[in-house]
């Protein structure tokens, strides 16, 4: 009891997703004292007709230690949910569902809001007793307020994409990994494979002012609650997707080709033109992007996105623009480093 009490409160204190993620998994599994031989935290991601099981955390007893499913997935290459008929009837519900067989399964709905998202399923030789239950369904509500909390710290009320103040946090992240990238590769560039580099892209609605001024304000957000919706369907699981206010948005991806990060955001580019939003009919985004560098800030690698969208917006709109590619034809002059980045810390 003591020991689950102490993880209980060192849960409380994590502000980290991943870290909570994996720690909600180790305790559900300490907590069943036993009963319990595999635990997984699973989110559905994708489309509401093709909706998919992301693996988010897993605690395995075979292996003793959270396992963490690999990253950079396209969501189509999960598992459908269909295929899962008791998380199926979790996703309508707001009770446990159980299910006999080798093994006994338990899914735990995340949250109160229906459709639920967030799924905890536990498995175990025989189904859970009634006490075991009332305890780990426990510690799913208490992991349901802290995800609730996170998320109003870090999300956009209107679109539900990440927001500014969550920016720096996960750019420097990234960064570290960019830094580590360049340090193996300076040891022998030939007997390393290809890193995947980061890319930070910021993106830009043309003319948005036209919408709210033709159509009022509440067509507008709704136009913006299109555009990221457009924005999920387009950009990878794991290419972290951002409203930094207004009609600018910020996507921040890994890509393992050069091109990758361009065809991406050409094919974002073009879903925005063809589709026809209610009323509004036809929009258009300009975006400009840069590739993360060795001891990037967050305010250096956004100024040079933004640059590139400026350059989108003076030449036509409706385009995407590199960085790179305005520095290397001579369209814009590289600055010195600007102290002011540091302002970013
Ligand atoms: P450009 O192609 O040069 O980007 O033109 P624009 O009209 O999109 O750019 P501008 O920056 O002049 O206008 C942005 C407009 O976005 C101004 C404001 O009316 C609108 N806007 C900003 N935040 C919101 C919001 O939360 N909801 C709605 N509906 N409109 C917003
Ligand atoms: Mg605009
Ligand atoms: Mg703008």
């Amino acid at each position: 009891m003591e020991v689950i009490v102490n993880q209980l409160a060192d849960l409380c204190s994590l502000r980290d997703r991943h870290a909570l993620d994996e720690a909600v998994v180790r305790l559900l599994y300490l907590s069943s004292k036993g009963a319990v031989t595999a635990v997984r935290l699973f989110r559905t991601v994708g489309d509401a007709d093709d909706l998919r099981c992301l693996t988010c955390a897993e605690f395995d007893a075979k292996k003793m230690a959270p396992v963490r499913q690999a990253g950079w997935k396209d969501w189509r290459d999960l598992p459908p949910l269909r295929q899962f008929p008791a998380r199926q009837a979790v996703r309508n519900q707001l009770h446990t569902e159980q299910v006999q067989g080798d093994p006994c399964v338990a899914v735990l709905p995340v949250g109160e809001v229906l459709p639920v998202v967030s799924f905890l399923e536990l498995e175990s030789a025989q189904a859970l007793s009634a006490d075991i239950l009332r305890v780990v369904e426990g510690i799913a509500r208490v992991y349901a307020n802290l995800e609730s909390l996170l998320d109003y710290g870090e999300k956009d009320a209107l679109t539900e994409l990440l927001n500014r103040k969550s920016f720096d946090g996960a750019f420097l992240k990234a960064a570290v990994e960019v830094s580590s990238d360049d340090e193996l590769s300076h040891v022998d560039r030939r007997a390393v494979p290809p890193q995947d580099a980061y890319w930070l892209a910021v993106i830009d609605i043309d003319f948005f002012k036209r919408v709210n001024d033709n159509f009022g304000h509440l067509i507008g957000d709704e136009v913006l609650l299109l555009v990221a919706r457009l924005m999920r369907a387009n950009f990878r699981l794991h290419d972290q997707l951002y409203r930094f206010g207004g009609e600018e948005f910020v996507v921040l991806m890994r890509c393992s080709s050069p091109d990758d990060a361009e065809v991406a955001l050409q094919r974002f580019r073009l879903r925005v033109e063809s589709h026809a939003f209610p009323q509004v009919g036809n929009i258009t985004v300009s975006a400009g992007y840069t590739r993360l560098r060795n001891d990037d800030t967050p305010g250096a690698a956004f100024d040079r996105a933004d640059k590139a969208v400026y350059y989108a917006k003076a030449h036509g709109r409706n385009q995407v623009v590199s960085y790179q590619t305005l520095v290397d034809t001579g369209e814009i002059i590289e600055e010195a480093e600007i102290a002011i980045d540091v302002d970013f810390f």
